[in-house]
Formats: structure tokens, sequence, C-alpha cells
């Protein structure tokens, strides 16, 4: 199955009896919306993971400062092994050693609408609108509202590593944004911090 073989890489990383983290595999055909994630993961470096539900795994990509709801800031997504849609309900702490190893909490969730046209104004089948490496999406999460693109800035062909920018559309759902603090972010989930999902602050 095509979600099978594009799981390899991330469970070749893997030592699932070392981390809570979900194998995948089971997760039920979903009905209706594709669902999308972020999640904040206090790793070696902080960082805001962006995830979309496409063909079965959830597409993902490292924000390093995280969505904005600004359209004039382009926000840095560097692209990251596709992960198993269980990845979605993940909060937790992978430990000392393992790939990751930091604490990770469910930021935002929700669904969204594939918005991807071509020129003609004909719509492209979302995995094939991130192929040719531009996609718009309308998401309705807790947090997160409205347009988004994301487009390919580097193919990574040159040595460098492939590169996306994230941008907020122009439309009623943008905002001045000053940013998310991870350290003060609350999980969609629990309502916990990630010093509170770590255990360093109760
Ligand atoms: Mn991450």
């Amino acid at each position: 199955m095509r979600h099978e073989r594009a799981l390899s890489e991330y469970r070749r990383r893997r030592d699932f009896s070392r981390t809570a983290e979900p194998e995948g595999g089971r997760a039920p055909a979903a009905a209706g919306e594709p669902s999308f994630v972020v999640q904040i993961h206090d790793a070696t470096a902080m960082h805001f993971d962006f995830r979309l539900e496409v063909d079965g795994v959830l597409k993902s990509w490292a924000v390093p400062k995280g969505p904005s709801a600004d359209p004039h800031d382009k926000r840095l997504a560097m692209p990251t092994e596709d992960h198993p849609l269980e990845y979605r309900d993940f909060e937790g702490v992978i430990g000392s050693g393992e790939y990751g190893a930091g604490t990770v909490i469910v930021w935002d969730e929700g669904t969204y609408r594939n918005l991807s046209e071509d020129r003609a104004g004909r719509e492209v089948p979302f995995a094939d609108a991130l192929d040719r490496g531009h996609a718009s999406f309308w998401l309705d999460g807790r947090k997160l509202r409205g347009g988004y693109a994301l487009t390919r800035i580097r193919n990574g062909d040159d040595g460098d590593r492939e590169a996306w920018l994230l941008v907020k559309h122009a439309d009623s759902r943008a905002h001045e944004d000053g940013g998310t603090d991870p350290r003060r972010a609350r999980s969609a989930r629990s309502g916990r911090t990630l010093g509170q999902v770590s255990g360093s602050v109760s």
C-alpha cells in the first residue's frame, strides 16, 4: 500500500520498543475532510511540526517559528518524513537518545479543505499540488483559521536541503500576529504546556 511505503523512513528512524510514538498503520480510513495537526516539539532545536493528512499519511514540515496569521510573514518550512495518521494524537516525551528526543504537545488540530487551482481556475488534487511545489488550503483549526499556502523554494537537488515557505493568505482571517511563544503555548488537547507534559513543572 502506498502509505506503508511512505512510512518506511519514519519507522527506520525509530525503535518502537523505546518510544511511545505510534508505529502507524492502524488508523481507520477518515470520513469527511482531511485532518491537520500542529505540534510543538522541544527537541535539539525548538520547532513546530505542521502536518497535513494526504493519501493516508501525515505530510510533515518542521516550521522553526511556527505558522503566522500575518500574510507578511514567510515562515520557513523544512520537509520531514511522512508520519502515520495516529501521530496526530501524540503528546508526550520522546526519551533521550531516541530520534527526535524531547517533549511534544498538540498545539492545534482540525480539518482542511484544498484550495489549490491551476491557472485556468480548475481544482488541482492536493497531492498533485504538493508534487508541483505549490498547494493552497483552508484550515479549520481551534487556533489556525483561513487560507494558507505552502510553496517549495528549494528542491534539494543542488545539495541544499529541500525547503518550503508557509504563508497566510490575505483573507478575512488574516491578522497581525506577534508569534507564539512555544514555552507558554498550551495543548489544544489537554491545556498543558511543554513543561507540564515533560514533568519539569507542575
Ligand atoms: Mn519535530
